[in-house]
């Protein structure tokens, strides 16, 4: 099968010919419609969080089951599934907990992929969504229903989730509050839209970039401040009554972002930290202020998801119209022009890029 290989950091992607071995017990292989390009692809491409190369990444991914495991499986060939990098085994303390994505014991299994030499190849964040195929585990495939469509689904496995999760679950923000969000992005597009669903009584964007500010607004932002203007702080203030806002949601990777966060949030306020930043990067914080305004600092992966509880939810609000996710999707690209797709990305401008392969237009194989 084809596959977009990482052999050198921060090079082009290689397309090239891999070997995938079958799906084992408890794995299932799914032929892929669509694959969306998020930041944490780029980072790992540019070498930013470290691992083995040569590498396969692409995390956010949808297609069509197509082989299953020994021992069978709750999916069936040519069902439609979400593919997740979500591996939980099910049975350790924080799987127990219901927090599938700090599972303790998942991600050891050997990886399936390989140069037609043998040479083994890393499965990037479990998944190696930038190829026709994957082998994964079952935990992390969601069964998806006929009525949406495969390129707009892909979106749900990672950047909607976070976004959406941080504000669900990982906040558990009450109607009526106030929240900040920093960063405009996939994450930051998506946590506002989680805010307005939740009914925040005002969302307030920030972002450098000015022109995104606008696209805020399209997804619920009530108000739009540029994160660089010397009054950004004075602006959130006036807009919160003086008080900062009670959930500061921080989705970029970036210190800059997270020490802002600590002067806009408001006494009592809550600060989710949903922005992954570098191995090396630290934050400067006054453990006193917080202590003294008995503020929250929460980090949030993956938004707190659980599959089987969330995915449905997301697409029934899809299906009403209230959760926005065609208009997540800047392009769509074939496999062969991922570096294309990803140097677009880059530029910071794009909301999702999205890659679809041949069975996107063809159905189940
Ligand atoms: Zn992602
Ligand atoms: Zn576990």
């Amino acid at each position: 099968m084809k596959a977009a290989l990482c052999t050198r950091f921060n090079a082009p992607l290689e397309i090239t010919e891999l070997m995938l071995a079958p799906p084992r017990r408890g794995e299932v292989e799914v032929t892929l419609a669509a694959c969306a390009i998020c930041h944490s692809d780029l980072h790992f491409i540019e070498g930013a969080w470290g691992g083995a190369l040569p590498a396969v990444y692409g995390h956010e991914a949808a297609g069509f089951v197509s082989a299953l495991g020994e021992g069978g499986s709750a999916y069936r060939i040519g069902q439609r599934v979400l593919v997740t990098l979500i591996r939980a085994c099910g049975t350790c303390a924080c799987c127990s907990d219901g927090r599938p994505m700090l599972c303790e014991t998942a991600g050891t299994a050997a990886s399936p992929l390989s140069l037609p030499d043998g040479t083994p190849v890393t499965q990037g964040m479990n998944t190696a969504g930038f190829a026709e195929k994957v082998v994964v585990d079952s935990s992390q495939l969601a069964p998806l229903p006929e009525d949406i469509p495969l390129d707009v689904a892909a979106l749900l496995a990672c950047g909607v989730i976070t976004g959406v999760g941080a504000v669900f679950n990982t906040a558990a923000m009450p109607a009526g509050a106030s929240a900040v969000v920093i960063g405009t992005g996939g994450v930051g597009l998506n946590t506002i839209q989680g805010a307005r669903i939740a009914g925040a009584r005002r969302i307030i964007a920030l972002d450098v970039a000015p022109e995104k500010l606008h696209a805020a607004r399209e997804f619920g932002a009530t108000d739009g401040v540029l994160a660089t203007a010397p009054d950004a702080r004075a602006q959130v203030l006036a807009l919160t009554g003086g008080r900062g806002a009670e959930y500061v949601f921080v989705t970029v990777g970036a210190v800059m972002a997270y020490e802002q966060a600590l002067g806009l949030t408001a006494p009592g306020g809550t600060i989710i930290m949903a922005g992954m930043t570098g191995n090396e990067d630290y934050m400067r914080l006054n453990p006193m202020m917080v202590a003294y305004q008995e503020q929250r600092l929460i980090g949030s992966k993956m938004g707190g998801t659980v599959l089987r509880r969330d995915i449905p939810r997301l697409i029934d609000l899809y299906r009403q119209g209230r959760l926005r996710l065609d208009e997540l999707i800047s392009n769509r690209y074939p496999l062969a022009r991922i570096n294309e797709a990803i140097a677009d990305t880059a530029k910071g401008g794009t909301r999702r890029n999205v890659i679809v392969f041949d069975s996107f237009g063809q159905g189940a194989p």
